[in-house]
Order: C-alpha cells, then sequence, then structure tokens
C-alpha cells in the first residue's frame, strides 16, 4: 500500500508518528527541548536511589511513633524530595505538566516491585483525592495519574475514587505541623464504590509527596472508622529524609 493510500485511509495512523519524529516539549527539569518528558540526562538523574531507597515506618504525627492509625506503616518513595525529583514534582503539580506522572509513577511501581512489599493479600491502590475546587483549577489530581502508572507497572488493582475528599483546605505547604492536622480533620471519606471483593484487600495509599504524614494519617483514619486497613503509603518523593532517619529506631 503506498504512503498517499495509507494517509486517505487511515491519516491518523500515518501522521502521528511523523509528528511525534518532529515535535518537541521542554524538558520540566531543565527546559531542554526534548521528545520524551524527560529528557535523556535528566532522565538519568531521576534514577531511583542505588541501593534503593528502604521503606521506612511512619512516625505518626498526631500520636508518636508508638500510636495512631499509620503508625509503622511502610513509606516507599522513589526519593528524596530535592534536586531533579523535586523541580519534576513541581512541574506537575504547578506547572500545567500531566504528562509527567507517567514516568514518576512508572519508576515508583518497579521501585514497589524491587522491595517486594506485597505480603499476603494483594492491595488495593487508592490516591490521595484533591477537592473538586483544586480539581477544577489545577484540571487534573496527580496524585490519581502517578497511581494510574503505578499500577500499570505494578498490575495491581485500582480504585481511583476509593477515597474523596470533602472539604477544600489550604495548601498544606503553607501551614505548619499543628495547622497541618487541624487542616486536614475530617475532609476525608470512603468513597461509594467499593464492592464486597475490595473490601476485603488492605489499601496502598498513594500520592506525589510525603512531608510531615499529615495527609497520610488523615486519610488512614477515614479508611479505618469504614472497617477497611491500610498497608501501606507509596509516593514519588520523601520530605524531611534526614529527620525521618534520625527518629529511626537503630537496626
Ligand atoms: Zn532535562
Amino acid at each position: 500500500m503506498s504512503l498517499l493510500t495509507r494517509l486517505l485511509k487511515r491519516p491518523q495512523a500515518v501522521c502521528q508518528p511523523l509528528l511525534s519524529t518532529f515535535l518537541t516539549r521542554p524538558c520540566p527539569i531543565c527546559q531542554r527541548a526534548t521528545r520524551q518528558v524527560f529528557c535523556l540526562d535528566c532522565d538519568r538523574q531521576l534514577e531511583p536511589a542505588q541501593p534503593a531507597l528502604p521503606a521506612s515506618p511512619v512516625s505518626d504525627p498526631t500520636s508518636g511513633p508508638t500510636s495512631g492509625p499509620t503508625s509503622g506503616l511502610p513509606v516507599i518513595a522513589v526519593g528524596a524530595y530535592t534536586g531533579a525529583l523535586k523541580r519534576a514534582i513541581l512541574a506537575l503539580k504547578y506547572g500545567n505538566r500531566p504528562d509527567v506522572a507517567a514516568p514518576l509513577g512508572w519508576r515508583l511501581g518497579q521501585h514497589w516491585q524491587a522491595q517486594s512489599l506485597s505480603s499476603g493479600s494483594l492491595p488495593l491502590v487508592v490516591p490521595i483525592p484533591l477537592h473538586t475546587s483544586r480539581l477544577r483549577e489545577r484540571g487534573y489530581n496527580q496524585a490519581a495519574l502517578i497511581a494510574e502508572s503505578f499500577c500499570r507497572a505494578t498490575g495491581l488493582p485500582l480504585l481511583a475514587t476509593g477515597l474523596l475528599r470533602t472539604q477544600a483546605t489550604t495548601a498544606q505547604y503553607q501551614l505548619g505541623p499543628q495547622a497541618r492536622q487541624q487542616n486536614l480533620q475530617g475532609v476525608f471519606q470512603v468513597g461509594p464504590a467499593w464492592t464486597a471483593q475490595q473490601r476485603n484487600r488492605p489499601v496502598l495509599l498513594i500520592d506525589d509527596i510525603y512531608t510531615t504524614g499529615t495527609t497520610a494519617h488523615a486519610a488512614t483514619f477515614a479508611i479505618n472508622q469504614a472497617g477497611l486497613q491500610v498497608c501501606g503509603i507509596g509516593v514519588v518523593a520523601r520530605a524531611n529524609l534526614d529527620r525521618a532517619a534520625a527518629s529511626r529506631p537503630q537496626a
């Protein structure tokens, strides 16, 4: 079949690969033109830390390390919230670059598999939701996009509406530790779409960043209130890692 015939029959199939050969976008990290999401240099910088950043237990933000809904749950992260990873997340959240979520979620999925954290029943993946007003403003929920890609990488099931955010709140980064807790009290609620089979699975929460753990705490509290269990928290980047490491008991 000649190119002209193919073009007339299926114009998209012919034009799309041709266009992608020429179309470039700025790399969200260094702004150089690239045909991938990240340029090759930045892609290399985003490789998970070697050896992989270990899953580390949560220190509960309200009740200390020995009690509270998230205490002892593993947090897995691709890396620390710094450098290229930080710039990628900023582009995803504030630079209108939803395409950045897919490679980050994929990396988190590889990280999850490398750490073999799935013991027992396979978890159901639930992203931390945005309130509808924030969702309208941004146009997408970055945690949901990360979770979609994470599930493509791991094969784990996704329940995108497992949790709902029922109140609009101030952005957490603008608040101190105590105000963060008050800001998120009662804002999450379990969604109506859970089947009996899904209710039997432990929940893996997915978010973009883990900072003080207040969001994970509030989400876990809502899930526990509904009689469900959380088995861990997966994030692209973890902030305050030095502090987390310092508070971890020595092996
Ligand atoms: Zn770059």
